[in-house]
């Protein structure tokens, strides 16, 4: 099943709530996705997603997943698209680094395994754990107050499980993680990620001024090095996301037991199929996981959906239902939010058809 053409769709994907704000004063209001559409010799076509938060969050901006399309598309052209690893090994071979890039390739790729196989993509990543896959909320950085009141309307729409972003003022940041606790029911879980906002100095200040609360404390600094020694400092839970990007920093942090719980995201990683490997390791070593990517509509949403739900309930911490988050919808048959909580489709593939009417015409065309 050839790869014949590969396009690329934009598509701005505005904020039900204006913007979203985290550490050291990013902001975002409208995100930049780029859908990507692998089309095959046989008919079949696969769809992929990926969404910068910001060029400023990883090393990773929107207009790169097309930038390096156009790089590397012309080189997978003729590739067995369910042939996943060779097509992966040959990503690698033809760009080096700019994992994010390949992401979209790859999830289109999965999805068209999945079509050619008659099987949803969870099924094909082990198998459906569980009945539903447990989402947190983001409550983007505000105020303490206005964060704390956050709390009671997510709860409302069924989450029980809170990331707060902080990463600011440390004083504030103490504050707002005081307001956000005084919320909590029992079975709520918090999670405060600073998003590498905090000098170690800084964290050190937050992580003993919070010490009574049941906070998970989440990439408090920037380098590996500083978090590291954040985590040899606290008995907080400890999450690790920006600073594992690849398997090789997930091997070092899981030899040295620098965390609790890692965050791995699709794009981040390169795609389904590195996540897979990073996710099996994990439930190997025992370590829990958010599943999730680093933003998104409709099919990131369902990618998460299937990676999430085909990984067992007891090594999952979270995950995000991205598309809940923003005004337009990208794709029919992507997972709804229900109670809190979402399903993998039980559609072959991803399970989701793209809404051409939104997509428009596509920015780029490999063939
Ligand atoms: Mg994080």
């Amino acid at each position: 099943m050839g790869i014949k053409a590969i396009r690329a769709y934009q598509v701005d994907l505005p904020l039900h709530e204006g913007n979203y704000n985290w550490s050291g004063g990013k902001s975002v209001s409208v995100f930049d996705s780029t859908v990507i559409e692998v089309e095959t010799t046989e008919g079949v076509t696969g769809w992929g997603e990926v969404c910068p938060l910001g060029p400023f969050y990883l090393p990773a901006y929107a207009d790169g997943v097309r930038a390096g399309i156009k790089e590397l598309g012309p080189l997978l052209l003729g590739y067995d698209a369910c042939a996943i690893d060779v097509l992966n090994h040959r990503m690698d071979a033809a760009l080096q680094g700019h994992a994010y890039v390949k992401s979209g390739i790859d999830m289109a790729c999965w999805d068209i395994l999945g079509k050619t196989a008659g099987l949803p993509v969870c099924t094909l990543l082990g198998g459906r754990s569980g009945e539903e896959v447990v989402l947190y909320r983001a409550i983007s950085q505000e105020s303490p107050e206005a964060m704390a009141s956050k709390v009671a309307k997510y709860r409302a729409e069924g989450y029980r499980r809170f990331q707060l972003k902080v990463g600011g003022d440390p004083d504030v940041d103490i504050q707002r993680i005081r307001a956000v606790s005084a919320e909590l029911q029992p079975g709520d879980r918090l999670v405060a990620d600073a998003n590498t906002g905090w000098s170690q100095h800084e964290a050190m200040r937050v992580v003993r001024a919070v010490r009574d609360m049941d906070v998970y404390i989440e990439q408090p600094c920037r380098t590996y090095e500083e978090c590291v020694s954040i985590r040899n400092h606290t008995d907080h839970p400890f999450v690790l996301d920006e600073n594992i990007d690849s398997l090789g920093m997930l091997i070092r942090a899981l030899n040295e037991g620098a965390m609790d719980v890692v965050n791995l995201k699709i794009s981040k990683l390169g795609g389904i199929t590195k996540l897979r490997q990073a996710r099996d390791l994990c439930v190997s070593r025992g370590v829990a996981m958010t599943l999730e990517d680093s933003w998104g509509g409709d099919i990131v949403t369902a990618a998460i959906a299937h990676v999430a739900h085909s990984t067992p309930e007891s090594s999952r911490f979270t995950s995000t239902d991205f598309n809940s988050y923003v005004t337009v919808s990208i794709a029919e048959g992507a997972p709804q939010r229900v109670n809190g909580k979402m399903s993998a489709s039980s559609e072959p593939g991803l399970g989701i058809t793209p809404r051409m009417e939104i997509l428009g015409d596509p920015v780029l065309e490999v063939r």
